[in-house]
């Protein structure tokens, strides 16, 4: 049976860097019968928009995207076609494992830490007012009728968390440890502080964790939280948080694995609906050179394979990775001692190399 997948090129660096991961993920010999449909650019050029309704239909359908980075059109209203996905498709589970793979150029040896974060409420909710606006002026109204203290001349920016945006996100991690033998979940939050929003998001963890026997449960307070994911991330195993401290951390967590070019991802709504991508973007001014690194992409592939059940084959992917990375031949520029090495080689070499250890 062949699995059917929507895949999402993207623009930029997008294409080839996928290209290179779709050979690879082929080459396990598990297959798929992709339904290739172009976002980004070329969707705006043909469709007159960068997101066509006939896209995120077709994910529906599958269930499943692979997706390529796109670029952010400016002056199209549009903020982000990537947070337009998550929206449409409410997935509200954005997964980002880091982990240290041995020969990769970075500061940390023992890295295994995947970051869960919220992707549907906080600060990125998007619900802001813009200064001097009648809303503003209203709000600043209302709160100082409750005693607050606002300057006329404010900005504000609204943060919602929910009992059920929490409890399923928790429920994730949660669920997620299970399923991949994690022992612990971190609950990272300013509730001292921020005591009816972050509040409420530790009081619910709490509450979740105590369903889930087996696995340990610890909050962090935010600050502190990357303190210590600075000096001692090998204490880490699985975080959960909410939106902007999730955005946050794991571009943390990605740097204390090597960086952009190695940082795969995954977001994950109901019923097994998910879109998996890379976290870095697309990289404009090296489209089509093939330069760039196709690990971060070739490791989404592995993540999918992972969520499709197919534990062998993304196995086989994360072992034939790994041996690459460790041997440091057959790397592009960004995994190399200098970035003018003249040893590195292309986004199309490092598949190769990846496709022969397997
Ligand atoms: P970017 O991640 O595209 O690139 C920043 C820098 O990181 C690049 O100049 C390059 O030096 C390095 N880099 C990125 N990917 C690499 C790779 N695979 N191998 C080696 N080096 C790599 O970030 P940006 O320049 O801020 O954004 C460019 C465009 O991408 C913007 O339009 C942005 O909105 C979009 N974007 C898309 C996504 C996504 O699709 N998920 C994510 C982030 C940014």
């Amino acid at each position: 049976m062949a699995y059917e997948i929507t895949l999402l090129p993207g623009d930029g660096i997008g294409p080839e860097v996928m290209q290179a991961a779709r050979r690879v993920i082929e080459a396990t010999g598990v297959k798929f019968d992709w339904d290739i449909q172009d976002v980004g650019e070329a969707a705006l050029a043909e469709h007159g928009t960068p997101l066509p309704d006939h896209v995120l239909d077709s994910i529906r359908r599958t269930g499943i995207g692979f997706k390529g980075p796109i670029t952010t059109p400016v002056g199209t209203g549009f903020r982000s076609v990537n947070v337009a996905i998550r929206k449409a498709l409410d997935l509200y589970a954005c997964v980002r494992p880091c982990k240290t793979y041995p020969g990769v150029r970075g500061r940390y040896e023992d890295v295994d830490i995947v970051v869960v974060r919220e992707n549907t409420e906080d600060l990125y909710a998007g619900i802001e007012f813009e200064k001097d606006s009648t809303e503003v002026r209203e709000l600043v109204q209302f709160l100082r009728d409750k005693d607050s203290v606002v300057r006329d001349d404010v900005g504000i920016s609204i943060k919602p968390i929910s009992v059920f945006g929490t409890e399923r996100i928790v429920r994730y991690a949660f669920d997620y440890a299970r399923e991949h033998g994690r022992k612990k979940v971190t609950a990272v939050h300013k509730a001292n502080i921020m005591k009816h929003s972050d509040g409420l998001f530790l009081a619910v963890a709490r509450e979740v964790a105590q369903e889930y026997s087996g696995i340990e449960f610890e909050d962090r307070i935010v600050d502190n939280m990357f303190m210590q994911l600075v000096q001692r991330p090998e204490e880490y195993d699985v975080l959960v948080l909410p939106n902007l401290y999730g955005d946050i951390a794991s571009d943390l967590c990605s740097g204390l694995v090597g960086g952009l070019g190695v940082a795969p991802g995954a977001n994950v709504g109901a019923d097994g609906m998910a879109v998996f991508e890379a976290i870095h973007g697309s990289a404009p001014r090296y489209t089509g050179q093939n330069r760039v690194n196709p690990i971060a992409c070739i490791l989404s592939g592995m993540l999918m394979l992972e969520h499709l059940g197919e534990k062998e084959a993304a196995r086989q992917v994360d072992e034939a990775v790994a041996a690459v990375i460790a041997e440091g031949k057959s790397v592009t520029y960004d995994m190399k001692p200098t970035r003018d090495d003249p040893t590195a080689v292309g986004t199309a070499q490092v598949a190769d190399a990846i496709i022969e250890k397997m």
